[in-house]
Order: C-alpha cells, then structure tokens, then sequence
C-alpha cells in the first residue's frame, strides 16, 4: 500500500514536470535552456504539490491573473506586451535560492517582482525570454515593539506593513510612501518616501539589517553581505545586486495625536500666489510640518491643492502657519487631528474607512508615464503659471503634478550615506504624471509629459538633471548595445539618479555580481563591462 502512494505521488510530480516542460514554441526563445531550467528547479523543489503551487507557465490557468494582478501600470499589460515564459512564486526562501542556482546554471533571464509599481514595468517585462520571481506569498511582518524594529519580507506592501504597526502601537510609525500598495522590495531599494520625510528622511535610512539571495544563490544577512553591498540596496535598487528577500527597520516615534489638513485653490492667481511663497518656505519651516503641492484637473478647471501633515495639534499648527506661511491661508476647518495610522488612510484618499483598508491589494485600472526633477532654486511665477496652461490641455484631463519639500531630515544626511544623493541643497522634487484609459490616448498623453519636462528644463537641477530611481524614466536611457561600452551606456542615466556615488554602485555590482546575472534595462553595469544586454 505504501509503495503504491508512493509510486502514485512520484507519478503526480513527473506528471507535472512533464505538462510543464511543455510550454509553446512562441515564447521560449531557447527551448533546451528553458527545459533545464524547469527541469533543475523542478527536482530542487522536489515536491510536487510545491512545483503546482508555485511555478506557473502560460499552460497553466493561473498564470494570466498572478500575471496580471500585480501590473500597476496598465501601458503594460497589453496583448503584445512580452509575457514571461514562467513566474515563480516562493513559498520558502530557499525556492529564490533554486530559482537563482538554475537560472544561472542555464543562462536565464530573471525579473524580480514584489508590489509591481515599477513605472516602466521592469520586474515583469522585457523583450528576451525571461522568468519573473513574484514575492506575493513571502510577506510576513514581525514587529518588535520592545525594540522597536520589524522584520519584513518583501513580497508586503507598505500598506500591510503600516497597518501592522498601527495596529499594535499608536506612537510608533514608519517613514515610506504614501500608496499603500507600493511593495516593500521596490521602494525600500530605491529610497522610498512620504509624508515624515522632513522629519525622518526616507524609508532606505532606516533599514538596519536585510537577507538577500546573492548571485550564487547564498542567502545573506548584512554581516556576510558587507557594508559596501548593504549600502548599495539601500537606494540603488534592488534589482541590480540580489533579490532582497527581507528587511529589518528600525520604528520612529509619532505624537498619539497628529493633524491632516488640505487647502485647494482654482484661481489661478491665488494658488500662483501661495506656491511662490511654498517654494521659500517648505522646506525651511519646522520640520514637523509636510505641505505638499498638487496641481491637477478638477471638472474641466485646474486645481491647486496643498494637503498636508503636522506632527502635533491643530492649534500648534495654525500658530505655526500663521507665523510662517500666512498665504496659505489655513484655517481651523481644513484641519482634522487623528493617529498616524489614520492619516495613513487618508493620504491615500481611501475616505473613512478602517485601517485594515490598508491590506487591500487593488489594482490600478489606468495607463500612466511619468518623469521627475529637483528644484534647487525657487521657481518664477511664471513657470507655475506654463505648467497652469499646459494643464488645462486637453491630453491633460487626468495630468497631475506633486512637489513634494524637501529639507529638515533630508538635508542632515549627507549624499554618501545611502545611494539616494539627492538630499542638502534640493527645495522640491517635481513628479510630472499624466494617466489615460484607451491605448489610441497614449502617444498624445506621453508627450504632454515630455513637452511639460521640457519647458522646465531651465528651471530645476541641472549638471547633472537629477531623477528618483524609484520613480523609474526609460527616457533618460536604455542598453542598446551600440558602440560604447555597457558601462559608458549606464552611466549617462546612473549620474542623474545617483550622482557621485554612481561609481561606488559600480564597483560594489562588480564585486558582488560581476557575471552581470542581475540585470534590467537601466541596472548598475560592471566596471569597464563590454558585454551588451
Ligand atoms: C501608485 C504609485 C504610488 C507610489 N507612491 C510612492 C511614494 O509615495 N513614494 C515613493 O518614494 N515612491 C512611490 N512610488 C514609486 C515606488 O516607490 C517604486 O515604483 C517602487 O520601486 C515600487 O516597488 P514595488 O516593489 O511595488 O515594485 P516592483 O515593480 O515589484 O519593483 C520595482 C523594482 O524593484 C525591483 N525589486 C522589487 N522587489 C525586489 C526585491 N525583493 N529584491 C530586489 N529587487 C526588487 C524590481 O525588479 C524592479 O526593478 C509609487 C508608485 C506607484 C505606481
């Protein structure tokens, strides 16, 4: 009887490496690799209801909507979009660690994906035969309130990840995004930041310990990794170096009690107004007060809103604001004192409802591009006033535009500490967004984006024109391969997201990958590498 379990649960698992070698011709580019690379992670997990759960290819009726699920931007989920030939989601770390053994062992291509945000779709597109490892199942959150530290993985969301905190603790906070979906793997790899940025700076400073899959497949926690490899993932993008599987953060103190508030202006004459006036004070103002600026279309007008955090009470903030920034015109009734966690929930614009909205995974519905910039230098009045009429457009019904202040926090930490360089002497950073629903509205859409970039060209940083990794542009460049080397290539978009510590990313991915295995469009080359994408 034992035997024929036994025999019958072998028979299961062949079966299913069987059904799962066949995958199409169409898109396996080269087959016998693809097949050795099933086969070997196949036999490594060694189990077959493990291979059923966690390897989906294009025969399986899993795979379009574990494709799909996790595409936050809809540009790239059309029909032609390049698919991958088989998405791998790990239960256990040591599946990534199969993953990365096999795909190097058989030269293929992988994508590692955690929230999917990705602007230009990196973790889950490309054009040569690839593999995506999603890191949806790998998404536990212990929190240490003694210590105040949590350990996370990195197939959560920012969103889970506050509401765990919130949930346990009312004064304890964590300094990442604003859109609850983000995933921790991404954005914690690329900076990360919200609405306690002045104060605290951004989610990557407060990473104190991560476990990464290496090239080789070890999996390593910071003493083994290195400080030169545990500064790089802190800012310079995952995606270059490892597959990240968990951080550890360190927790910052918040008030019990903090006040949101919002003022919105559609003359165009008052909003000018307060912007100019934003622009020589957000960033110098007590850091306990985040005024961002948002400007979009409201029915047909255009809308300038300046919704905010201040880490105490309403009547401090009104003191606060009536002494520094008096144009805002701030009244008691634009302002409503809660928890950090519900001022989570309504930065998101997720209404009145309960913190656990935060652990919903929705999925954007629209098709988007955007760009981004620095501000070092207060902007004229009538830069605001072009980018005012550029939105009332007709390819700009769903534009909008964010600056967000910089300072306090920001500026203390120096452009070394983590890959992100953009900290002292930056006012503002711009994010030029513009969204549409239909494919025919794209072309029109994203040059409304170029054409608003461009016209501010002599407004912001330039020398390098600075760029957040997080906020991904394929504009800024791309591996082609022509001519010049792959780092000559990398580097002319390198320095605009990391300045000066460009060349310590190199040398640290030429230390750490020097076979180029983690590798995307815009990733960190090797030193003096020649080899083409
Ligand atoms: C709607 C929306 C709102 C946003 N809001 C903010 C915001 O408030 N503040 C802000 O700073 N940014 C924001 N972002 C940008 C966001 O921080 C980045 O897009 C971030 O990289 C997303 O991470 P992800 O894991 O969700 O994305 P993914 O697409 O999964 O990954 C992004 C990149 O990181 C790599 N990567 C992902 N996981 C890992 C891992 N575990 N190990 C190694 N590499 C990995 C991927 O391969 C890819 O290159 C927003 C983006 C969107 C779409």
């Amino acid at each position: 009887m034992k035997l024929q379990i036994f025999f019958s649960s072998k028979l299961a698992f062949f079966t299913s490496i069987f059904l799962l070698l066949s995958i199409p011709h169409a898109v396996s580019a080269d087959r016998s690799n693809h097949t050795g690379f099933l086969q070997c992670l196949s036999l490594r997990l060694n189990d077959s209801n493990i291979v059923s759960k966690v390897i989906h290819t294009p025969n399986d009726s899993s795979f379009s909507s574990v494709l799909t699920s996790l595409i936050q931007n809809q540009r790239f989920s059309a029909p032609d979009t390049p698919k991958p030939v088989l998405i791998l989601t790990p239960v256990q770390p040591s599946h990534v660690q199969s993953a990365v053994k096999c795909a190097r062992r058989y030269g293929i291509h992988i994508r590692t994906r955690s929230g999917g945000h990705d602007y230009e779709g990196l973790s889950y597109v490309t054009h040569k035969p690839f593999v995506v490892i999603d890191l949806r199942n790998l998404r536990s959150i212990a929190i240490d309130v003694d210590n105040r530290s949590v350990w996370v993985q990195t197939g959560a969301t920012i969103g889970e990840l506050y509401y765990e905190i919130g949930r346990k603790n009312k004064t304890l906070a964590f300094p990442a995004g604003v859109c609850p979906t983000v995933g921790v793997g991404g954005h914690f790899s690329g900076g990360g930041y919200g609405t306690l940025l002045r104060k605290h700076g951004l989610a990557a400073d407060h990473v104190t310990d991560a476990r990464v899959v290496d090239a080789r497949g070890r999996i390593l926690g910071r003493r083994e990794m290195g400080e030169d490899f545990f500064w790089a993932i802190r800012g310079g993008g995952g995606s270059s170096f490892c597959v990240v599987l968990s951080w550890k953060i360190g927790l910052i103190d918040v008030p019990s009690r903090l006040t949101v508030f919002n003022v919105t202006k559609f003359s165009e004459q008052s909003a000018l107004k307060i912007i100019h006036r934003w622009q020589f004070v957000s960033d110098k103002v007590s850091d306990d007060l985040f005024v961002r600026v948002m400007l979009q279309r409201y029915k047909n007008m255009v809308r300038a809103s300046f919704p905010g955090l201040y880490l105490g009470s309403v009547t401090n903030l009104l003191k606060l604001v009536n002494r520094e920034f008096p144009e805002l015109g701030l009244e008691k009734r634009d302002c409503k004192e809660m928890s950090w966690i519900e001022s989570v929930v309504w930065f998101a614009e997720l209404g009145e409802e309960p913190i656990d909205v935060l652990r919903k995974r929705t999925r954007a519905s629209l098709s988007f591009k955007a760009k981004s910039d620095f501000v070092q230098e207060p902007m004229p009045e009538i830069a605001v006033s072009k980018i005012w009429r550029r939105l009332q457009e007709p390819e700009a019904e769903f534009a909008q535009l964010i600056f967000t202040p910089f300072g306090g926090k920001m500026s203390e930490i120096s452009d070394y500490e983590t890959p992100f360089p953009h900290r002292k002497g930056n006012v503002y950073e711009i994010q030029y967004l513009n969204y549409w629903r239909r494919g025919e509205e794209k072309e029109k859409c994203m040059r409304w984006v170029e054409r608003v970039y461009d016209e501010m060209s002599g407004f912001v940083a330039r020398s390098p024109r600075g760029a957040y990794i997080n906020l991904r542009d394929l504009d800024l460049g791309m591996y082609v391969g022509v001519k010049r080397s792959k780092y000559e290539e990398g580097k002319s978009w390198g320095v605009k997201y990391f300045k000066n510590n460009f060349e310590r990313l190199v040398r640290v991915k030429t230390s750490v990958d020097p076979f180029d295995f983690f590798c995307d469009e815009q990733s960190i080359p090797t030193l003096k590498s020649v080899q083409v994408m």
